[in-house]
């Protein structure tokens, strides 16, 4: 897996280095609009720690770290009035998934009807993937 680069933008805005348009700020983690948005709220929400992604996050953070990522999802969430339209909650980890920013990041979508999960998705035409073992 990637070593985690504190060069990275994320890392940067964290200390104060690029700008952001902050949504909500708490001890653990940062949400603040993503610049190219692809609805019309789109929300990052980053941990303040260096963790590369969901997996780096998950088998390395603190609990109160998780809890407080998480905790700011909500928040976000609920600060951008999402909760009654609805909202979905994404986050790349690595190729597969076109991860492009490595500190770990978790998207808010929301602000108009988001259409199916996977758009353009390749769902084979009997609605079953042969998974791994
Ligand atoms: P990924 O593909 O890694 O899950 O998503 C990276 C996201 O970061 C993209 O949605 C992209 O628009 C966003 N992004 C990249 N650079 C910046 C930046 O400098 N500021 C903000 N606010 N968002 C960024």
């Amino acid at each position: 897996m990637f070593k985690y680069d504190d060069t990275n933008i994320f890392a940067k805005i964290i200390r104060g280095k690029l700008p952001s348009d902050k949504v909500l700020e708490t001890e653990h983690a940062l949400a603040f609009h993503d610049i190219n948005p692809q609805a019309p709220i789109h929300v990052l929400v980053i941990p303040k720690g260096p963790y590369v992604s969901m997996d780096d996050f998950t088998a390395n953070a603190s609990a109160e770290e998780i809890v407080g990522l998480w905790r700011a999802v909500g928040e976000a969430a609920r600060l951008l009035d999402l909760v009654e339209g609805g909202y979905r909650v994404m986050s790349n980890h690595s190729a597969n998934a076109h991860q492009e920013v490595f500190h770990l990041h978790i998207h808010i979508l929301g602000g108009r009807p988001l259409g199916p999960m996977l758009e353009g998705g390749d769902i084979p035409p009997n609605g079953t993937w042969h998974r791994p073992a």
